[in-house]
């Protein structure tokens, strides 16, 4: 087995130790929590794919790790990294996400191991259709059966084409747009899908701030104004995660991306650090930096109060983790923190706000589009209007009886709940909640260590109560 192999195992292993770690705290049987932990079904294959004039053979997966509730759920992942022991530490991961803020599914992961980057459209078009094609053969995808959704390196024209090659096979399925979720607008996608995760990194950290005690203890002000944040990746999530924290009044004191990374204490303007990274294609060319270092993961231990991951996973290891500034890290990757960087990290009291928590947005707003997809009709299509009605009426009421006018922007906010305001509020909902459940566990359960261990207690107590209502075991 090669270091690179061991590593990832550990990726794995490392998800199997934090369950078990959590798993004591819970009431269940032996049997059941190994049934809850191990991965239910692992497909892994090989196809042909017909590339620049010759055949190029394609590694693929697709992880179901559990059926407790279906379907199974989870994106698709385009890497050269991609192998089985990732797909699976990923599928667990996705079961327990969903677990922890009530989305009704079971964890599911794919990948396919390529760079997407080096390959053209319509090279890249043939191989999501061959791998799409795998995956109906086996009867691995459909929306009772197993769900993607967009991941590392891939994104809605990627789901679109999934959804026209799944269609080929099941003509008859009325309800194949919900086959896969993180879809463009026009192909039934949601509002406010691309945004969610970030949108939800962003609840959760704000969440987080909003506890004076928990803040105390890491020698923090409670809110996110003026907190020094440092985001590593400017992909989808870190982007919008740092977008809607830097619009809440936060500093983006620190940017990490492959070309390397730079550092101003008093801020970046996030939006012409983005421009200057589009036109002169690195980070290093924005002037207003006072500190640069080609060496990235540098970055990770400049000064800050909250440092998020949004990259890859194992970027915080035993190496680095000692070096660390930052008092919150917000993980908004999955499994950017090893094991061992847990531990050290844990010991110098830096609160970890875990993946398997923060960064579950994405799944959240993808529920809603599955939701939306196998309904048939748009969120607040029946009612936005009846509403926006009776707000009004209610206004007139209240102004004809007071005698005042209400100001410009009562009247302006006197509109019924669209797609948009309902997705956003339903996300808000369910980080909200989460969080606190999370909080609650974790500040009343003598012995559990940190949010990491709560927020799997949470999610096997969600899991083995769902196996036991079913009753299901032979
Ligand atoms: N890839 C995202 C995740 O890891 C989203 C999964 C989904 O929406 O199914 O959470």
């Amino acid at each position: 087995m090669s270091s690179d192999q061991k590593e990832v195992a550990s990726f794995f292993q490392s998800v199997e130790r934090n369950f078990d770690k959590a798993a004591k705290y819970t009431e269940f049987t032996k049997g059941l929590l190994e049934e809850i932990k191990s991965c239910n079904t692992v497909l892994q294959f090989k196809f042909p794919v017909r590339i620049g004039g010759d055949i190029e053979v394609i590694e693929g997966f697709r992880v179901q790790h559990s059926h407790h509730e279906t379907p199974a759920k989870g994106g698709l992942r385009y890497s050269e990294n991609v192998n089985q022991d990732e797909v699976m530490a990923l599928a667990a991961l996705m079961t327990f996400k969903c677990a922890v803020v009530d989305v009704p599914f079971g964890g599911a992961k794919g990948g396919v191991k390529i760079d997407a980057r080096k390959y053209p459209a319509e090279s890249l078009e043939k191989i999501t259709r061959r791998y799409t094609a795998e995956l109906c053969k086996k009867n691995a995808i459909g929306p009772g059966v197993d769900v993607p959704a967009p991941d590392y390196g891939t994104d809605a024209r990627i789901m679109s084409w999934i959804i026209d090659t799944y269609r080929s096979y099941f003509p008859k399925d009325i309800n194949a747009l919900a086959c896969v979720t993180g879809k463009g607008l026009t192909q039934g996608g949601i509002k406010g899908r691309k945004e969610a995760t970030g949108l939800g990194v962003f609840f959760g950290i704000r969440e987080a701030c909003k506890m004076e005690e928990d803040m105390k203890k890491i020698g923090l002000t409670t809110g996110i104004k003026d907190k020094k944040v440092i985001i590593q990746g400017l992909g989808n999530v870190g982007y919008h995660a740092a977008k809607y924290l830097w619009e809440a009044g936060a500093k983006i004191v620190g940017i990490l991306e492959y070309e390397g990374a730079i550092y101003n204490p008093e801020g970046f303007n996030l939006e012409e650090v983005v421009r200057t990274r589009q036109e002169t294609g690195s980070l290093l060319n924005v002037t207003d930096a006072i500190i640069k270092n080609e060496n990235s993961s540098k970055g990770l231990e400049w000064d800050c109060d909250i440092l998020i991951p949004a990259a890859l996973e194992s970027v915080i290891h035993k190496g680095n983790a000692d070096q660390i500034k930052a008092k919150i890290i917000g993980e908004a990757a999955n499994g950017p923190l090893t094991p061992e960087a847990d531990e050290i990290l844990d010991k110098k009291g830096v609160m970890i706000i875990p993946d398997m928590y923060l960064n579950a947005g994405g799944v959240t707003v993808s529920y809603f589009e599955w939701l939306q997809n196998l309904n048939h009709i748009q969120f607040g299509r029946l009612e936005k209007r009846f509403n926006q009605n009776k707000y009004r009426e209610i206004l007139k009421a209240a102004e004809t009886l007071s005698g005042k006018k209400a100001e410009a922007n009562v009247r302006e906010n006197m509109h019924g709940a669209d797609e948009i305001d309902i997705v956003r509020s339903g996300l808000e909902e369910t980080m909200i909640q989460a969080y606190r459940e999370v909080r609650n566990v974790y500040v009343s359960t003598p012995g559990v260590e940190n949010l990491r261990t709560a927020a799997f207690i949470v999610a096997i107590n969600r899991i083995g109560h769902t196996y036991g209502e079913l009753g299901i075991f032979p």
